[in-house]
């Protein structure tokens, strides 16, 4: 058998530990590749801190990581769309292809998911092994580093494309990475106008390198009458939000439009209250709840927006780290106000 290097969860305790273990088998509808860049994610860090929600999700031992670039190295039998040298990336929700949400061209909320890194072994490895659905092939002059941050990319993407932002004014709730990315989708889809919403003035910075034509602070008493005010008195046309922080969603009803659009994108960690009536019904407004990305319209839509040299992540990189350097990049990216947007393992 074959042996590579890879991040794991070994125990059901936190922390993660470098391990040497088996390639992975790519069977018959799979893809083997090498990975060639991988990136964190926020599920990485609940998973290396061991809270509550990843108890219940992740059953050790298993490697984590779901964000990557590889390059095909095999090809199971069943395989006829990729072949190996080609470079991927992956959708790291695997669908089941036969319940009813898949049936009817909802694949990202299959009834059955199941997600790399933590239902089927992980990226932060030398190697990985993915049904070949999920691979979404690439040009091989797009950088790694590019490839790899297209899976968290796809949320902002997904998001965004879902609320038809061309010509409208928009603001984001949550400036972490999908927030980042909202902005610059946003951008490149055409927004008239952009606001960034944080608590930490790093990530400020941040929003208006993606593309904030300006920010706030999301603790000023006055950032919904503010944010009012540049919408034309009435308010944005479109507030994501992001952050899953029941005050940034108070803030987000508080500063749209009547007859706007709120992008729900954060998960709040206990219920929420929100002024069903005032808020929703009698201002006519819509909530449209996103998650994951859609198989493969969000996929092809950044693609299309790469290609057109408008959609281009590799600001939001703050760092980079080998793979076997994984417990440095994790306590950098656990610190608060350190200026961290994504960070890259590089096997
Ligand atoms: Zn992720
Ligand atoms: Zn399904």
């Amino acid at each position: 058998m074959r042996k590579m290097k890879a991040v794991m969860k070994a125990v059901a305790a936190p922390g993660l530990s470098l391990a040497e273990v088996d390639v992975p088998e790519a069977g018959p509808d799979d893809v083997l590749a090498r990975v060639l860049a991988a990136s964190i994610c926020g599920t990485d860090l609940h998973i290396y801190n061991w809270d509550a929600w990843a108890q219940s999700q992740v059953k050790p031992p298993i490697v984590i990581g779901h964000e990557c670039a590889g390059e095909v190295m095999e090809v199971g039998a069943n395989v006829r769309r990729l072949k190996p040298g080609d470079r991927v990336a992956f959708e790291s929700h695997i669908p089941c292809g036969s319940c009813y949400q898949c049936r009817n061209d909802m694949r990202h909320i299959c009834d059955h998911l199941k997600i790399l890194g933590l239902h089927r072994p992980g990226c932060f490895a030398e190697y990985v092994s993915m049904p070949e659905v999920c691979a979404w092939k690439v040009p091989a002059s797009v950088p790694p580093e590019v490839v790899t941050l297209m899976e968290p990319m796809g949320n902002g993407v997904h998001a965004v494309h879902a609320a038809d932002v061309r010509g409208k004014s928009v603001a984001v709730f949550g400036c972490g990475p999908t927030g980042l990315f909202a902005i610059a989708c946003a951008r490149a889809m055409e927004a008239s106008a952009i606001f960034a919403v944080d608590i930490d003035r790093h990530r400020l910075e941040l929003a208006r390198v993606m593309g904030a034509g300006e920010v706030a602070e999301g603790a000023d008493p006055d950032l919904t009458g503010w944010l009012v005010r540049r919408g034309g008195g009435y308010g944005v046309d479109v507030a994501f939000e992001m952050s899953g922080n029941p005050a940034a969603i108070r803030n987000a009803f508080g500063a749209l439009k009547k007859g706007g659009t709120l992008v729900a994108f954060g998960i709040p960690s206990r219920p929420v209250e929100i002024e069903w009536s005032n808020e929703l019904i009698l201002k006519g407004r819509r909530v449209l709840g996103i998650v994951g990305r859609r198989m493969f319209e969000t996929w092809e839509t950044m693609q299309r927006l790469m290609d057109s040299g408008r959609l281009d992540p590799r600001p939001i990189i703050t760092h980079r780290y080998p793979l076997a350097d994984f417990e440095t990049a994790f306590r950098a990216l656990s610190e608060r106000n350190s200026a961290c947007g994504k960070a890259l393992l590089l096997p």
